[in-house]
């Protein structure tokens, strides 16, 4: 594929892309696109297509015990890259991509979902400006900005951002085209690691014999994959080892997420699921209204483990609450030799 380097023409873009796509400037495509391989991996993230494929040149090449050839991972140039989603429109919010020009992991962080949960966007402004030493770091973090400015969890109409996953850009529900937008976002830049930042009321560890949905705080939820598993427990254990015994804590895996299929090559078996993490609480439900949490990312973004972490209001300022939240990505950044 050939892009025309005209000096006052934009490029030619490949057809087909996401509107907002268009937007981007010639000189940010051709420095996101890196290369011919890189561009060829990115138009097919962006698509959600793959190479084409004769049916009978690949029943002839494959045998069938072989798994599909994993898309090469991407490595995007170095630079700060600053975009919009939902740009031109009173819902419009910014996000930044970080990039390296490293091979590395790649760390996508969500804030703002839900605008009375304020420990989790000012968090997410917080790591903006973390700057890794490989790899990527892309940040959105105040995603349903209007409500976060009106501190309440949704405006009404706009519907619940963290029920609307993969979104619909024809709904009449703002945040169902702002969930559409943020998963075309992330195909773009193919996380592996999906950091999701809420807040819930109460504390997981004070829930008492009765449990109850507002009981979630302190937690982090996982539907990875096992291999996934050992980084967040590491993460966990070296975050809960700096502070008080009230603020502990607790991973909760095998929740919503990703498909089931066989487990990556030398990876432990995946724990059973303790019965407290089976009966899900509300703000993890995964299917409600039309859509998933963030813990579905895995079926729309290949290799993307998403983590969704409440942190517990009561009883919690807020600067805290951001402080806690920082320190559990940044650690699980740091496990990921990024910074
Ligand atoms: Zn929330």
């Amino acid at each position: 594929m050939l892009l025309r380097m005209d000096r006052d023409r934009p490029a030619e873009l490949p057809a087909g892309l996401p509107g907002w796509l268009n937007r981007v400037s010639r000189r940010r495509f051709l420095a996101l696109s890196g290369g011919g391989a890189a561009l060829a991996a990115f138009v097919a993230a962006c698509s959600g297509d793959s190479r084409p494929t004769d049916p009978t040149t690949d029943l002839e090449a494959t045998p069938a015990s072989q798994p599909p050839t994993p898309t090469p991972e991407p490595v995007f140039a170095a630079g700060v890259e600053s975009f919009s989603l939902m740009a031109g429109t009173q819902w419009e919010t910014p996000g930044v991509a970080i990039h390296t020009g490293l091979p590395g992991s790649r760390v996508m962080v969500f804030g703002g979902v839900h605008g009375n949960e304020p420990g989790g966007w000012l968090a997410a402004e917080e790591i903006a400006r973390c700057r890794p030493r490989n790899g990527s770091l892309i940040v959105m973090p105040r995603l349903n900005r209007l409500s976060t400015q009106a501190m309440v969890r949704t405006i009404d109409g706009f519907g619940d951002l963290n029920r609307s996953y993969p979104g619909n850009p024809d709904s009449p529900l703002p945040m169902q085209r702002m969930a559409a937008e943020v998963v075309k976002v992330a195909q773009r830049y193919r996380p592996r690691w999906l950091f999701d930042l809420h807040e819930s009321w109460m504390f997981y560890n004070e829930r008492g014999a009765n449990g109850g949905t507002a009981f979630i705080g302190q937690t982090l939820s996982s539907g990875g994959a096992a291999a996934t598993i050992p980084l967040l427990q590491q993460t966990v254990q070296s975050v809960n080892s700096r502070i008080s015994q009230r603020e502990q804590f607790t991973l909760r895996t095998n929740i919503g997420g990703q498909p089931s299929g066989a487990p990556a090559a030398g990876s432990t078996p995946r724990p059973t699921a303790t019965p407290s993490s089976t009966a899900l609480p509300g703000s993890v439900t995964p299917q409600l209204a039309g859509g998933t949490t963030s813990l579905g990312f895995g079926r729309w973004v290949e290799g993307c483990t998403p983590v969704l972490i409440e942190m517990g209001q009561y009883g919690q300022d807020e600067g805290r609450r951001a402080e806690l939240h920082t320190m559990l990505v940044r650690t699980a950044m740091e496990r990921l030799e990024m910074l």
